[in-house]
C-alpha cells in the first residue's frame, strides 16, 4: 500500500510520501536507543511537564489536528475534534498518575526488604490503524514515555501527515530528540524491525491477520506484544431496558466514526417481546441520518476511510443478502458520490449457522437477531470468535448479575455503550487480542516488574 494521504470524501490523491529506505529507518533506531540510555534517567516530574505540555499544545492547535484526520480518514470534523480533546485528557492523566502507578511496592518476606521495581524496557514498536489515528497513538504514547521507554512510531499507511504530526507534537512538547519517532514504512518492513536486538517489545492496533503476523515474529524473538484486534460486540436489550434510550444509544454505537470502530456495536440482540418495537424505532433513526462531508457540521456519517474497506463491507452485505438476510434499509454503496461513501444499513434474518453472523461488519452496516430469552441472548452474543466489548440493556438486577458474570468479553457495559476512558483498562479476550492499554495496567504492560530482595 503507498503511503500516501488520499481524500476518502472525493477519492483525490492529496500527497505521497516516499517510504524510508532501509539505511534510513537504521539511523532512527540507532537514535532511538541513544535517546533511550539518556531518558531513561530523567526523572517523573520532568516526563510530566513534557506530557503536560503535549496536552496543551493538542487543546491549543486542536482544530488543525482534526483537519488532518478527517482530510485523511473522513470521520467528521466534530468528531476529530473530540479526539484531539481526550488524547489531551490521557497524556493528563498519565502525567498526573504514573509516577503513582510505577512507584516501588514493598512486599513483607523473610527479606530485609524485598520489593516491587518498574523499570523501562527500551525502544518499544507501536503499529497503529488509521481509525482512531490521534487517539489509537497518545493511548500507547503517553504510558509508554511515562515509564521511560521511548517510541517508534509505524502508522497506517494512508494517515502518514496524522503520524508526523504527532511527532511533532511530542518533539515540541519538550521530549529529547529520538523519544519518539514516526517512520514511514509499509507493513512488510514490520518483521525486521521486530528482529532487531534493540526493539525490545512492541504494541499493535489493527486487524487480526497483522496482529497474527506480528505476534509470530514476536514469538520467534521472544519478545512482548500487546494485541488489540477486531470486534462484533454484541449490543443486548431485554423486555425491561428503557426502550428510547437503548434504541438512541444504539445509533451511536453503531455509527462511531462512521462504523469504524473497534468497539462500535455490531450485533443488536433483542428480546423477541420488545423486537419489533425496537426495529420500528432504529429503523426511523437510521433514515434520517444525514450522510455527506465530513467537514460539514450536520452530517452523522462520512465516507469509509479507503475504497478497499467499502468493498469489504459491500462484500459482506451481499453474502448475507444472498443467504436469505433481509435489508431493512441501504445495503449499497452511495455511487452518486464521489469517495467511498456506503449507506447506513440494517440487516434482519441473518442466518446464525453461516460464518457472516459472526464476522466483524467495519462500516454503517447494524445486525438485528431476535431471542426469546436471556439464555439465548447470552449464547449469541457469545458466539463468535471476538470478545472485545458488549453492551447489555436491562432493569433487571439478576438479569444484570448474570450478564457482568457470564458475558465473554474485556468490558461489559450495562444501561450504556462500551467506551474507553484513561481509567479504566481497555482490551480483549478471543481473537480481539490480549494485553490491556489504558488504566494502571496499561502502563504495566511495557515495563521490567523486577523483584528485589535485599537481606
Ligand atoms: P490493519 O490493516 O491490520 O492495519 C493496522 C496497522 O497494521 C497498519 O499500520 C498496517 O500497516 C499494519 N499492518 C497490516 N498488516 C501488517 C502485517 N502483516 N504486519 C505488520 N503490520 C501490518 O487494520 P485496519 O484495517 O487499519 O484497521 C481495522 C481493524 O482494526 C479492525 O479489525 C478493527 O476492529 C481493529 N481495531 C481494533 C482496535 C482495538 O483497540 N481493539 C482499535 C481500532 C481498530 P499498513 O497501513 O501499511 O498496511
Amino acid at each position: 500500500m503507498a503511503i500516501a494521504t488520499i481524500n476518502p470524501t472525493t477519492g483525490e490523491t492529496v500527497k505521497t510520501f516516499s517510504p524510508l529506505e532501509d539505511r534510513e529507518i537504521t539511523t532512527k533506531l540507532e537514535l532511538a536507543q541513544q535517546a533511550f540510555e539518556q531518558y531513561r534517567q530523567t526523572s517523573f516530574q520532568q516526563r510530566s511537564q513534557w506530557l503536560q505540555q503535549a496536552a496543551n499544545i493538542l487543546e491549543q492547535e486542536k482544530a488543525n489536528f482534526a483537519k488532518i484526520m478527517t482530510l485523511e480518514m473522513g470521520k467528521t470534523l466534530k468528531s476529530a475534534i473530540a479526539e484531539v480533546e481526550k488524547c489531551a485528557l490521557v497524556c493528563r492523566y498519565y502525567a498526573e498518575n504514573a509516577p503513582d502507578f510505577l512507584a516501588d511496592v514493598t512486599v513483607k518476606t523473610d527479606a530485609s526488604h524485598s520489593f516491587i521495581k518498574y523499570q523501562p524496557l527500551g525502544i518499544i514498536l507501536a503499529v497503529m490503524p488509521w481509525n482512531f489515528p490521534f487517539w489509537q497513538v497518545f493511548r500507547f504514547a503517553a504510558p509508554a514515555l511515562m515509564a521511560g521507554n521511548v517510541g517508534l512510531l509505524k502508522h497506517a499507511s494512508n494517515v502518514p501527515q496524522c503520524a508526523l504530526a504527532i511527532e511533532d507534537i511530542i518533539s515540541r512538547a519538550g521530549f529529547p530528540n529520538g523519544t519518539f519517532q514516526t517512520l514511514l514504512i509499509g507493513a512488510a518492513k514490520v518483521a525486521n524491525l521486530m528482529a532487531d536486538d534493540r526493539v525490545k517489545a512492541a504494541t499493535l492496533t489493527g486487524s487480526e491477520p497483522a496482529g497474527a503476523s506480528l505476534a509470530a515474529v514476536s514469538g520467534q524473538q521472544i519478545k512482548k506484544t500487546v494485541l488489540e484486534l477486531g470486534g462484533s460486540d454484541p449490543f443486548i436489550v431485554l423486555e425491561s431496558a428503557d426502550l428510547q434510550l437503548a434504541v438512541s444509544t444504539a445509533v451511536t454505537a453503531r455509527m462511531i466514526n462512521n462504523g469504524q470502530s473497534c468497539i462500535a456495536a455490531k450485533r443488536f440482540i433483542i428480546a423477541e417481546t420488545i423486537a419489533d418495537q425496537f426495529e420500528k424505532m432504529l429503523l426511523a433513526k437510521f433514515q434520517t441520518l444525514k450522510v455527506g462531508d465530513p467537514f460539514a457540521d450536520d452530517t452523522d456519517i462520512g465516507p469509509l476511510a479507503t475504497p478497499d474497506i467499502r468493498q469489504e463491507l459491500d462484500h459482506q452485505v451481499k453474502i448475507a443478502r444472498e443467504n436469505g438476510a433481509k435489508i431493512l434499509t441501504g445495503g449499497s454503496v452511495l455511487a452518486d458520490m464521489p469517495g467511498n461513501f456506503y449507506s447506513p444499513t440494517i440487516i434482519t434474518d441473518i442466518p446464525l449457522n453461516h460464518p457472516i453472523a459472526k464476522e466483524e461488519f467495519f462500516g454503517p452496516v447494524a445486525l438485528l437477531f431476535r431471542v426469546a430469552n436471556i439464555d439465548a441472548a447470552i449464547k449469541l452474543a457469545n458466539d463468535t470468535p471476538f470478545g472485545l466489548g458488549a453492551s447489555a440493556w436491562t432493569n433487571n438486577e439478576s438479569e444484570k448479575k448474570r450478564l457482568i458474570q457470564e458475558i465473554e468479553a474485556g468490558a461489559i457495559f450495562i444501561n450504556s455503550m462500551v467506551k474507553s476512558d484513561p481509567r479504566l483498562p481497555f482490551g480483549g479476550i478471543k481473537r480481539s487480542g490480549y494485553g490491556r492499554e489504558l488504566s494502571i495496567q496499561g502502563i504495566h504492560e511495557f515495563v521490567n516488574i523486577k523483584t528485589v530482595w535485599v537481606k
